[in-house]
């Protein structure tokens, strides 16, 4: 048996990062999104206990270091099973770029598995195996837009920005998550997103608030490592961006823009700057009556 799911990106709307906690880690507090731009995992059954991957990006893992044979070889154990899965993976979104495409990636495969196995879980337990693999892997597995605290494992679901454009841009240097985060003085922080004013605004389907809200405490940071981000959002701005904000720890950073003629009008100016641009759609609200609900894992 073959399936096929979709995993796609996540942006940003804000991330702040309230202390430092005894385990290390940061307590967050993120608003995310996810847009429509997506990998492509395919999962076929074997009869054999194989876990088989390849990926049509050569900046992934071929091996058990990619998130999606983590995920595979996870719920496996988790759940007994003797057969084993060839993972095909048709990698759209960049890698190392904030985008938690390693994320979306591990989360789709959770889900296909789940159906190609037969194995009956909830989005709740799936998202409660996925926190074993990474941080965001909770949020993936439910997409759509929610906000997310602890580490990123704790999510309220949230509705759906209103409909627009979401331009992307990505600067060639990738950064690592663990340096930024090593470099976030929480104590120095000038500039903290207004998280309950952003849910406010969500809830009210202000697209103007909402782009007035975009916030992340990181930013600064991969803009002193990568200065391409700076000049990415003036260029952003210029072009007519309604908001702009670098998601996660970047480098990529994000225009939100409400004509589709802006929009195309900005990839075709930023292309000769940046060598990865698209313009996409923000992903609707899958399932509007579970907005509200507190889900955690
Ligand atoms: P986040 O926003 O969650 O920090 P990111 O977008 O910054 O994620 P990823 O694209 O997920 O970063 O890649 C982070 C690292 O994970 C890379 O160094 C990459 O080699 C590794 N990795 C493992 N599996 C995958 C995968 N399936 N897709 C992308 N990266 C993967």
């Amino acid at each position: 048996m073959f399936i096929s799911e979709k995993a796609p990106a996540k942006i940003n709307l804000t991330l702040d990062a309230l202390y430092k906690r005894a385990d290390g880690y940061h307590e967050l507090e993120m608003v995310m999104t996810s847009v429509d731009l997506a990998d492509r995992i395919d999962l076929l059954s074997l009869p054999h206990s194989a876990i088989l991957l390849e990926s049509s990006s050569g900046l992934v893992p071929q091996d058990d270091k990619n998130l999606a044979y983590m995920a595979a070889s996870l719920l496996r154990k988790k759940m007994g099973i003797r057969r084993g899965v060839a993972i095909k993976i048709d990698k759209k979104v960049p890698v190392a770029a904030g985008l938690a495409g390693g994320s979306s990636d591990a989360a789709a495969t959770l889900r296909g598995l789940n159906r190609l196995w037969g194995l009956g879980l909830s989005l709740r337990e799936l998202a409660e195996i996925g926190s074993e693999i990474g941080s965001d892997v909770p949020y993936c597995v439910y997409g759509n837009t929610a906000l997310a605290k602890g580490r990123g494992e704790r999510l309220q679901v949230l509705p759906a920005p209103p409909s627009c454009w979401v331009v992307l841009a990505k600067p060639s240097q990738g950064v690592s998550t663990a340096d930024v985060f090593g470099e976030l003085k929480v104590d120095h922080v000038q500039t903290r997103p207004k998280t309950k004013e952003m849910m406010e605004a969500l809830y009210r389907q202000d697209y103007r608030a909402i782009t007035r809200l975009l916030s992340n405490v990181l930013e600064p940071i991969t803009m002193n490592m990568e200065p391409d981000v700076r000049k990415l959002k003036e260029k952003m701005y210029q072009f007519g961006a309604d908001g702009v904000l670098m998601s996660g720890s970047g480098p990529t950073v994000f225009a939100l823009v409400d004509r589709e003629s802006r929009a195309k009008r900005m990839v075709n100016s930023l292309k000769g700057f940046c060598p990865q641009v698209f313009a996409v759609r923000m992903l609707g609200n899958l399932n509007k009556t579970k907005q509200n609900a507190i889900v955690q894992a």
